[in-house]
């Protein structure tokens, strides 16, 4: 039998609720505890680095959450050129870093002939490194023609997977139904694929919460991404509360019992709730940390929402404290391309 079938926990809805929603520090540590052991039988004390590229804020979204919305008129909008994105991967490989993660808004100006000629050239320069791609839904043809250049992997978070509660994060024009088919395309053609959704987003209940990991078993993704919500003030929701750290725990925690192998960030949002999310994030069983490789001069502009940080050892020039950091939390990070380790 598949060994990852074994190992993977499969809860039924009530202990679920029960794990995220009850206030015991004795079943978070019991919880933190055994997400860890699961973390260290696939990856050991590995973290794996990804160096963050955000090449756009433009957007043709009006997602009510997000503070790059189009809606959001008072952004300072910027898009780097090509040769701003090579120079952020020739630095990022002098540092280290053997995935390159191209995120940013749906950018028409980033027509596909100009994202498969960054995505050949980058494969070009660095062939020994993985390039990942989040830039929204695209017709799979798209996601065909990106592939063919040479990225490897995709992040496309579904958000919610709860139709009411979709169309309550997003304007109509947009549906779960699409986000779906985007994410199932993007796995048929082979990209290693990452999905995942905010935590205490607006309207959210613990019963999204549970159609959410429902969805993603049957997804079966390489990576999960989950951070807090955070409120930005040009948004609809400028008044709702963010998501909190202990439920981002828990719910890391629980994914890495799910998906033992999965490759789960611990994220700029969590790390920007608290001022030490990151290193929870890890000892939650959290594996990836993705430091922030764009030019200095923009990293500001690229606020989804209010705080996120972009210094300190979220900088992917401050390696060496981010190195430290994580080694006091009681792992290290590896320079290798970290691909997903489905089997045991
Ligand atoms: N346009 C790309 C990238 C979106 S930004 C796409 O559609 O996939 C990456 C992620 O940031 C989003 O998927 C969302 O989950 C998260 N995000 C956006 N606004 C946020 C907010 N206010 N608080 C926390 N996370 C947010």
């Amino acid at each position: 039998m598949d060994t990852v079938i074994e190992q993977a926990q499969d809860f039924t809805d009530e202990e679920l609720a029960e794990l995220l929603e009850k206030n015991s520090e004795q079943q978070d540590q019991a919880l933190f505890q055994k997400a860890d052991a699961v973390r260290r039988m696939y990856y050991g004390d590995k973290v794996f680095i990804r160096g963050l590229i955000e090449f756009t804020n433009y957007c043709r979204n009006d997602c009510f959450y997000c503070g790059i919305r189009k809606g959001n008129g008072q952004a300072r909008r910027y898009r780097l050129t090509e040769d701003e994105i090579l120079r952020c991967c020739r630095e990022g490989y002098a540092l280290g870093f053997r995935t390159f993660v191209l995120q940013g808004g749906e950018d028409a100006f980033f027509t596909d002939e100009r994202m498969c000629g960054i995505v050949s050239d980058i494969r070009g320069g660095f062939p020994d490194c993985a390039i990942t791609l989040s830039v929204g839904e695209k017709p799979k043809e798209s996601y065909a023609a990106f592939f063919r250049a040479g990225a490897d992997r995709y992040l496309l978070r579904h958000e919610t997977a709860d139709d009411w509660h979709y169309r309550k994060l997003h304007p109509s024009g947009m549906s779960l139904e699409n986000r779906k088919r985007c994410l199932y395309d993007l796995k048929e053609i082979g990209f290693q694929v990452g999905s995942g959704f905010m935590v205490g987003s607006p309207y959210q209940t613990t019963g999204h919460i549970i159609k959410d990991l429902r969805f993603l078993q049957e997804l079966a993704p390489d990576m999960i991404g989950i951070g807090p919500y955070i409120s930005h003030a040009q948004t609809p929701f400028r008044e709702f509360e963010n998501g909190t750290l202990t439920l981002t725990l828990r719910l890391i925690a629980v994914l890495r019992l799910m998906f033992p192998y999965a490759l789960i960030p611990a994220t700029t949002a969590l790390g920007s709730i608290d001022p030490e999310g990151r290193e929870k994030g890890l000892k939650a069983g959290a594996n990836v940390v993705m430091p922030n490789l764009s030019p200095e001069g923009v990293r500001k502009w690229y606020d989804l929402y209010e705080n996120k940080i972009s210094t300190g050892e979220e900088a992917a020039q401050c390696r060496a404290l981010l190195e430290k950091r994580v080694e006091e939390a009681g792992y290290r990070v590896v320079t290798e391309r970290g691909d997903v380790r489905r089997r045991l």
